[in-house]
C-alpha cells in the first residue's frame, strides 16, 4: 500500500520545443541573453528550452500545454519573457497541489556552443521556478551537423520533469 501511496504521489512529464533562427532576434536560451548573429523566431522571446520545460511541467500534471495557456495568437504574450511564464506555470501547478522535485532539459543546437552559458541558465531557471539549482539539469548537445539544428536552421530542446504532490 505505502508502494501504491508513493507511486500515487509523483508525475512526470515531458516537453519538446523548435524555433526557427532569424537574422536580428536576440537569442535567449534558459533565461540568458547570448551573442549571436542570429535569434529564435517567436511571438514571445522564443526560449526554447523554457518553453520545453513549461511544457514537461504542464504534462506532467496533465495541464495542457504552453500554447493553451499562453497562445502566440494574444498581444498579452508578444515579446513574453519566458522566465515569467515559467513563474506562471509553476504557480499553476501549486494551485493543483503539486511541487517540482526536479527538471533535465536538454537543448540541441549547432553553433555556438553553450558550455559556457550553462550555469547561469541553471541560475535563471531555478530562479524564476523557485527551485534549487541542483534541481536544475541544463544540457546541450550539437546534431553533428545533421539535420535543421546541424544546418543551423533552428534549435530545439528536450525537458522532462518530475513533480510530486504537496
Ligand atoms: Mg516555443
Amino acid at each position: 500500500m505505502l508502494f501504491r501511496t508513493m507511486a500515487c504521489n509523483f508525475r512526470i512529464g515531458h516537453g519538446y520545443d523548435v524555433h526557427a533562427l532569424g537574422e536580428g532576434r536576440p537569442l535567449v536560451i534558459g533565461g540568458v541573453h547570448i551573442p549571436h548573429e542570429r535569434g529564435c523566431i517567436a511571438h514571445s522571446d522564443g526560449d526554447v528550452a523554457v518553453h520545453a520545460l513549461c511544457d514537461a511541467l504542464l504534462g506532467a500534471a496533465a495541464l495542457g500545454d504552453i500554447g493553451l495557456h499562453f497562445p502566440d495568437t494574444s498581444e498579452e504574450f508578444r515579446g513574453a519573457d519566458s522566465l515569467g511564464l515559467l513563474r506562471r506555470v509553476v504557480a499553476m501547478l501549486a494551485e493543483h497541489g503539486y511541487d517540482v522535485v526536479n527538471v533535465d532539459v536538454t537543448i540541441v543546437m549547432q553553433r555556438p556552443r553553450l558550455r559556457p552559458y550553462i550555469d547561469n541558465m541553471r541560475t535563471a531557471i531555478a530562479s524564476a521556478a523557485g527551485m534549487s539549482v541542483d534541481a536544475v539539469s541544463v544540457k546541450a548537445t550539437t546534431e553533428e551537423h545533421l539535420g535543421f539544428t546541424g544546418r543551423e536552421e533552428g534549435v530545439a530542446a528536450h525537458a522532462v520533469a518530475l513533480i510530486a504532490t504537496i
